[in-house]
């Protein structure tokens, strides 16, 4: 038997011919796939001569998708196993879990998902095995005959990515394989058009998997097409890992903002308004007036100067930017009057430029900081809409920085710095950047020469490298004008939530013909630096709520100081007390309320509030008063003043307080 040599993770290796990765690595029950020469390959594949071979265990992120489409293909078995009528969509991977979409005769009830469920239980203990076998486009079409979304995709194969999101999961580039399920005794089961690759064995997937949910989706995501019924599950290399997961999920529930908002009286969407439009109340205003005060004075203090602009233009704006064409699938559609066609702006940097350009400037201006409440108007389709953190009409905390080339890495750091001392403010501690450029291979989507590129992408990087922070690379993720930094903030629940961007723009100032006076009397092009710090205010309320489930920090309380009386006598003098922390700024409430004091408590401990303060016998007649905290840790016997100043400290130190100290 002739040998070959294959490199295995970083060693040369003389191996028979015939050899696979499982023979290299089947000892480890954790390697579930290996990849060979960059690709993902299934551990039974026969290794080519001079192969570079590594194992890829479970718990890899590439090793999870695998688990995960490899479950996928476990429940659309179970699905036709139940109902033979049944036709496969695709069953792509996604973040956490899988999904496969199904044409069937009526959608999945909560039942059948419980059952689909069971059935899957019982595919994994058989432990069947998956085997590639490669076809011909004829012969997976005869033996597709019965699927016509499969048909359909082999016809589109040369065009995966086009075909729809997830399609490149069962075709691509290349030939065709289709992804056999054998029984202990080598019968077949089942078996799906696929890219693979898939685990070895179904046994693998153990009992960490769960059918979740499903919902309708059309095919290739085009709602010309038919409809279909997905499922989506989530598989985990562990039922420990489950577990974590389900809690996790659970824990996000309770925090979610749309919930929160509703129960504590923030904000609301107003059928009557349209979809990804929000009305904030009383409650929801004094958070977002808070935030908007803070915001402001932090840009006034940076040097940032407060301009205002008007939430529609003539189109005609939008071209000089280079928005249009590029952006209008994301603009609302154009309205027309008085012979002009006018839109709701996306974006305030061409206002902005017309205040740059609305007089000479000269290099003793610059940097020249723009800043506004920017209301913005997106079309996001309704599918994406999602409360607070996605939606149509949003106030931008926009700001735009005119420097000269010279000073554009001192404006980005001073950016930067400016981006993550708010957070800090706002209890927002644990950060990442990520630095999106352009995409090399598609450089017609990108404007501007490889020199602008090179040195704006350059400067941002230098930037993030000196903050000190973990650095993502996102390749092709800029905008078509220039490269962009992000910040990423991790919440409370370990989430990430995109936040502030810094965009470095060589391009717009081209197009609006900016130019400042330099030293020696030229006329120059600034470069433009776009800033958004919280991304939209709608949306940093959405972060907020959701990082302290509703429990804001004091100086964001819409409430700061509940007074509830231990009996009705004592209304009075709680009064008297709350008048004088009212008259120091606090926002006080008093609950006068005929229910009883337990319940009181009850409600106040649901209304998050930070101090709820309680008077009896024992505080009137020593003039004090009680704390109770959202632990349900108690402070008692405190001076009027002490009460006053402890409350007034929190607010001005922007802490946060959940507990006796
Ligand atoms: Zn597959
Ligand atoms: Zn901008």
């Amino acid at each position: 038997m002739s040998a070959l040599t294959i490199h295995v993770a970083g060693d040369e290796r003389s191996v028979d011919q015939g050899t696979t990765a499982a023979d290299l690595f089947g000892d480890d029950r954790a390697v579930v796939v290996a990849r060979v020469d960059g690709e993902l390959w299934d551990l039974d594949r026969v290794l080519p001569d001079g192969a570079v071979v590594e194992p890829v265990r479970i718990d890899e992120p590439d090793g999870l998708m695998v688990l995960r489409h490899s479950t996928a293909h476990v429940l659309a078995q179970a699905v036709q196993q139940v109902n033979p009528d049944a036709k496969l969509g695709i069953g792509p991977p996604i973040r956490d879990g899988f999904y496969y979409d199904f044409e069937v005769e009526k959608p999945f009830t909560p039942e059948d998902l419980k059952n689909l469920d069971k059935v899957m239980q019982k595919i994994i203990n058989e432990g069947q095995t998956f085997h590639r076998r490669e076809v011909s486009d004829g012969e997976a079409l005869r033996e597709l005959a019965g699927e016509p979304y499969k048909c359909e995709l082999v016809g589109l194969k040369s065009n995966a990515e086009d075909a729809g999101e997830g399609a490149s999961a069962e075709v691509g580039e290349g030939g065709l394989t289709i992804y056999d399920n054998l029984r202990k005794d080598g019968t077949r089961v089942w078996g799906d058009l696929c890219r693979g690759p898939h685990i070895p064995n179904t046994k693998l997937i153990g009992n960490a998997y769960k059918v979740m949910r499903s919902a309708a989706a059309y095919w290739r995501g085009d709602q010309a097409n038919q409809q279909l019924q997905r499922v989506y599950g989530t598989a985990w290399p562990t039922k420990a890992d489950l577990t974590a997961y389900l809690d996790r999920l659970a824990e996000a529930e309770k925090r979610d903002h749309r919930k929160l908002g509703a129960e504590l009286d923030l904000f609301s969407f107003p059928d009557e308004l349209g979809s990804g439009l929000a009305v904030f109340h009383p409650k929801g205003g004094v958070i977002k007036r808070e935030m908007e005060d803070y915001v402001r004075r932090r840009h006034l203090e940076e040097g940032f100067e407060y301009v205002g602009t008007p939430h529609i233009s003539k189109d005609g704006l939008f071209h000089t930017s280079g928005h249009l064409p590029y952006y209008a699938d994301t603009m609302f559609p154009p309205m027309e009057f008085e012979g002009a066609n006018y839109r709701l702006k996306a974006m305030n940097c061409p206002m902005h430029n017309l205040i740059f350009r609305s007089r000479g400037r000269s290099y003793r201006e610059l940097p020249l900081r723009l800043f506004e409440f920017g209301g913005v108007y997106r079309y996001e389709k309704s599918g994406v809409v999602h409360g607070l953190t996605r939606v149509r009409g949003m106030t931008q905390d926009d700001s735009h920085s005119y420097v000269t080339p010279e000073q554009a890495p001192a404006e980005i750091k001073h950016l930067l710095n400016f981006c993550l001392g708010l957070f800090r403010d706002f209890g927002l501690d644990d950060f990442y950047l990520e630095l999106s450029t352009r995409d090399d291979k598609h450089k017609d989507k990108f404007i501007g020469s490889e020199e602008d590129w090179a040195i704006a992408t350059e400067v941002l990087e230098k930037a993030c490298l000196e903050s000190g922070l973990a650095l993502v690379p996102d390749p092709g993720g800029a905008a078509f004008y220039g490269p962009k930094v992000s910040v990423q903030a991790k919440d409370a629940i370990g989430r990430t939530w995109q936040l502030s961007t810094i965009q470095y723009d060589f391009s717009q100032p081209k197009g609006f013909q900016l130019e400042y006076t330099a030293a020696d009397g030229s006329r120059q092009q600034p470069v433009m630096i776009h800033s958004a710090k919280f991304g939209s205010i709608e949306r940093f309320i959405g972060v907020l709520t959701e990082h302290y489930a509703g429990a804001f920090p004091p100086w964001l309380s819409p409430v700061q100081v509940l007074g509830v009386p231990v009996a009705e006598d004592f209304n009075d003098y709680l009064w008297d007390v709350l008048a004088q922390m009212k008259k120091q700024g606090i926002r006080v409430e008093l609950d006068e309320s005929d229910d009883r004091f337990p319940k009181k408590i009850r409600n106040a401990s649901k209304a998050k509030v930070p101090f709820v303060l309680i008077a009896g016998e024992e505080d009137r007649s020593n003039n004090s008063v009680s704390f109770r905290y959202r632990d349900g840790s108690q402070e008692n016997g405190v001076t009027i003043d002490a009460a006053i100043a402890k409350v007034r400290a929190a607010i001005d130190e922007k802490r946060q307080v959940s507990t006796a100290s």
